[in-house]
């Protein structure tokens, strides 16, 4: 038979999977010798057990039985007798921390008898009573479902009619005619009595914290934490202290280490004569801790004991809960604490300092989720503000600006010095050169995999999605919020870290943390005067610089431009993982573009194309100058083609329109009727990647003769150019061997003319499942590869990256289908089932392949550790996210 319940004796603290985060750390508290009130905890499997059945395990009572039977003997006090009374607690406590968000109830085992008992026991009245009408209150809500503010009213209304300020003014008196009240309103509201029997009190108790797990709250909380629904809470049955015995009693909350700066020293709360409620309620206010040394300085001396042993025996900073009960110290709660993204890196250099923890396991106790809360600039928290409206936070940043509602608007205002927030119904890649001229993006549809969001933060710009309280009316140059106009130069301030956005301008303050990575050490440190800020740069360089020390996988960045891998090499980056040579294409050069695809015949394609060649050497020049003497994977072009043709409706209209008035324009009806001959249901799935460098002959030919000719230019510069050659969406090996042939043919022609050898790397994107399902055949056309996870998980799963978001991911994510969407961490059973079969089968064939990444995905740290298990020799992300990548890098290593 299962054992459901675990006495505190006989846990620790690494069976929190069973006991629970608090008891398993009850468990560890008492192990150690700490003095913990006795108490058992009723497993999460029961939990399980419970949410499968619909009812209790068989068996749990009788176990509860014998497991209160050893507290009541080792206390000597029966649970709810009438002269010595045992009260106990009844607190959930899940695997994970969910604060605040499951049920606690207090003071099982008073009742009309057991009061009395504990009166006399206790020696104060007023206390017992007040007992109990806690425990009224508390169980109404919690296990019978009674509104609480009915018991908040009547608790009001007793003080209102005796004239008492607070709580602690009310009498025993009082407090037994208010008990009288509160049973008064459970039989009117439940139609039952209060239950007096203390053992009925203690099952409905453990029944109404397992139902707590599945309140709405706790599942959205879930939802939000990625804590998965099926783990369950466990319960804790701990005997009662009091910190509500009169003045030499009190409760609290410390922490073994400031939990903001991550400063050591003594931080907490403390309340006298009150319970642990009272403190979580704010109903009163607290004290600094340090005043404890003074009221009761021998349990002061006690508890900083405590805190040093808890401390170094978890190594890390912890938070407890305790109460003095007249004097006499008792530990209710420890964790590792929950602290900001600056402590985590000062606390964990400083326990490295103290010899309790090695620099490996500093890198492991520092995220690069919170590395990356660091670097962006933030709005100051202390400046006034006005929240116009919230949306997804889908790029974090603090961006103010003038509102421009298009690339016209964006551009000028910024070439005249302005700073501005594009604001859209959504966006497209048209929109790449406002997205580019402005600070932040903000638009009323999408999600955070919308274009908007993948592209501002490719760019590390500040971008708000989907904030659908907005009206964009491009035609009136306006934005209407709730009631409000703005209109095109109005000024709006948006947050990319909260989905706020604000009216009007709210100061900036820049990250030192961030001037650290761009610049250097010395830097980061002069760019601020505050001793913590400086303290935290400092363990951040530890950090970061022992993260490069230690880990496998190199990290590089995916830059379309001089400027973005300047931007990136400055963060650290390797190299460049992903060039995205259509990007070259947007704007003026589209037109080029254009006219190579609609060519009729071969002589007016290769005009075209030679318009371009020119300015593409020019792009690999300035790219591969910037990135000298490092890896710089240029992809040859990848457009869906509809992004480069004008759209198939307006074309239509326009022709029509013009017919009709007699103005025929036979360019357009010629460009009309070749869009329509080209125009695809799903261009995702269409002419793009190599099938379009297959299909329109001599443009991929283009684009490696210009990267040859920038390649020898540099050299013959004495630079240290390093291009490598990457064909997009191969699907099988012949076509990359066309490509690669044609390739290697125009490398020789141009090594042959200049007469300087090219030594280029030619590989592949494994993006579609028959890749990486043939990638020991493709391997044999490929020096590397580098696989494109998003278009990789578009095509595994079926779901369009760029409709997905509004379509039904709302739902999948609400119903559990997903925990999160798999175009932000990689989907591990299935796309990472592909990107492992592609690894084995192009090592078969090569064991020397060199491996990459260069999907969203390289970016995230979840995606990260998973590339690294996986065997890959890099990631590559946006530059922003390139420090983010190399302590997760590192992390995944240790
Ligand atoms: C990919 O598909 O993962 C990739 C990097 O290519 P793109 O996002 O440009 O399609
Ligand atoms: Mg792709």
């Amino acid at each position: 038979m299962t054992a459901y319940v675990s006495r505190f004796s006989e846990g620790d603290k690494d069976q929190k999977d069973l006991l629970g985060g608090k008891g398993a750390n009850l468990a560890e508290m008492t192990k150690l010798g700490l003095p913990v009130p006795p108490g058992f905890t009723i497993t999460t499997e029961a939990c399980r057990a419970y949410m499968r059945d619909g009812h209790v395990p068989p068996g749990l009572r009788v176990e509860v039985t014998l497991a209160l039977r050893e507290i009541e003997d080792s206390i000597g006090r029966r649970l709810g007798d009438f002269h010595e009374p045992l009260l106990v607690s009844v607190r959930s406590g899940a695997k994970f921390s969910m604060p605040g968000m499951m049920e606690t109830v207090l003071n099982i085992g008073l009742n009309d008898a057991s009061v009395k008992g504990l009166a006399e026991f206790s020696g104060d009245e007023r206390f017992a009573w007040d007992s109990y009408r806690r425990l009224i209150q508390m169980f109404g809500k919690t296990v019978l479902g009674i509104d609480g503010d009915l018991f908040a009213e009547a608790l009001e209304e007793r003080k209102a009619a005796v004239g008492a300020r607070t709580d602690v003014e009310l009498s025993a008196h009082d407090l037994r005619d208010l008990v009288e009240t509160y049973k008064a309103l459970v039989r009117s509201e439940c139609g039952r009595e209060f239950p007096q029997h203390p053992r009925e009190q203690l099952d409905l108790a453990i029944e109404a914290v397992l139902d707590s797990w599945n309140t709405d709250r706790a599942r959205l909380y879930r939802r939000r934490e990625r804590i998965p629904n099926d783990l369950g809470t466990a319960v804790n049955v701990v005997s009662m202290v009091f910190g509500n015995l009169g003045e030499t009693s009190g409760t609290g909350v410390c922490f073994t280490r400031d939990p903001a700066t991550g400063e050591s020293g003594v931080y907490g709360d403390y309340l006298p004569n009150a319970q642990g409620e009272d403190v979580v309620a704010g109903i009163r206010n607290t004290l600094p801790l340090a005043e404890l040394e003074v009221l009761d300085p021998a349990s002061y001396a006690a508890l900083r004991q405590a805190m040093r042993r808890l401390e170094t025996h978890y190594r890390d900073l912890c938070d407890i809960e305790f109460t003095i009960e007249r004097g006499k110290l008792w530990l209710l709660q420890t964790r590792v604490g929950k602290r900001t993204a600056g402590a985590a890196f000062r606390i964990a250099t400083e326990l490295v300092d103290e010899s309790l923890i090695t620099m490996d396991e500093a890198i492991s106790r520092c995220t690069g989720a919170q590395l990356g809360q660091l670097l962006f600039p933030r709005f100051d928290s202390a400046a006034e503000r006005r929240l116009l409206t919230r949306g997804m936070p889908a790029s974090p940043g603090a961006a103010v600006g003038e509102i421009v509602l298009d690339n016209a608007q964006a551009v000028e205002r910024t070439s005249a010095g302005a700073a501005v927030v594009l604001v859209r119904r959504e966006t497209s890649p048209d929109d790449l050169q406002g997205m580019i001229a402005a600070d932040g993006v903000l638009t009323v549809r999408g999600g955070k995999t919308s274009h908007a969001a993948v592209v501002a933060r490719g760019m590390g710009k500040c971008a708000v999605v989907g904030a659908d309280a907005l009206e964009v009316d491009r035609a009136r140059g306006e934005v209407r919020v709730d009631g409000l106009v703005l209109h095109a130069g109005d000024t709006i301030a948006i947050d990319g870290a909260t989905g706020e956005v604000f009216l009007g301008r709210v100061p900036v303050v820049d990250s030192p943390v961030m001037v650290y990575i761009a610049q250097g050490l010395e830097a980061g440190l002069a760019a601020t005067d505050d001793p913590d800020v400086r303290a935290l740069v400092l363990a951040v360089d530890r950090v970061v610089t022992h993260a490069d020390r230690v880990r496998r996988m190199q990290v590089r960045a995916n830059a379309d431009t001089a400027h973005d891998a300047r931007r990136a090499r400055e963060r650290g980056a390797q190299g460049v993982g992903l060039c995205r040579t259509e990007h070259q294409f947007l704007g003026d050069r589209r037109r080029n573009i254009e006219r190579v695809v609609l060519a009729s015949d071969p002589g007016e394609r290769a005009a075209a194309l030679a318009e371009l060649l020119p300015l593409q050497r020019a792009d690999f020049t300035e790219l591969l100058e910037a990135m000298d003497g490092l890896p710089t994977t240029i992809r040859l072009i990848d457009p869906p083609l509809h992004e480069f043709l004008p759209d198939l409706t307006e074309l239509a209209v326009r022709v029509a329109v013009a017919r009709e008035r007699g103005e025929t324009d036979e360019r357009e009806v010629a460009l009309l009727a070749a869009v329509q001959r080209m125009h695809e249901q799903n261009p995702m799935l269409g002419l793009r990647g190599v099938r379009l460098g297959l299909k329109l002959p001599g443009l991929f030919a283009l684009q490696v003769r210009a990267i040859a000719e920038a390649t020898v230019e540099l050299r013959r510069a004495g630079r240290d150019p390093r291009p490598e050659i990457m064909v997009p969406l191969v699907g099988s090996v012949r076509e990359l061997q066309i490509v690669r042939d044609e390739t290697e043919h125009v490398l020789a022609e141009v090594s042959e003319a200049t007469g300087v050898p090219l030594d280029v790397p030619i590989g592949c994107m494994i993006e579609l499942p028959r890749a990486a399902l043939t990638a020991h055949r493709i391997a044999e056309a490929a020096d590397f590869f580098s696989f494109g996870t998003n278009d990789l998980t578009q095509t595994t799963w079926g779901f369009s990256r760029d409709d997905v978001e509004g379509a039904f991911f709302a739902d999948y994510l609400e119903n559990g289908v997903l925990t999160i969407s798999p175009f932000e961490t990689l989907d591990a059973d299935g796309v990472g089932a592909l990107v492992r079969a592609g690894v084995e089968g192009g090592r078969s064939t090569r064991p020397d392949l060199k491996l990459g990444v260069c999907g969203e995905h390289g970016g995230d740290p979840e995606s990260i550790h998973f590339f690294h298990d996986a065997g890959l020799d890099y990631v590559s992300c946006s530059p922003f996210r390139v420090p983010i990548a190399r302590l997760e890098a590192g992390r995944a290593a240790v």
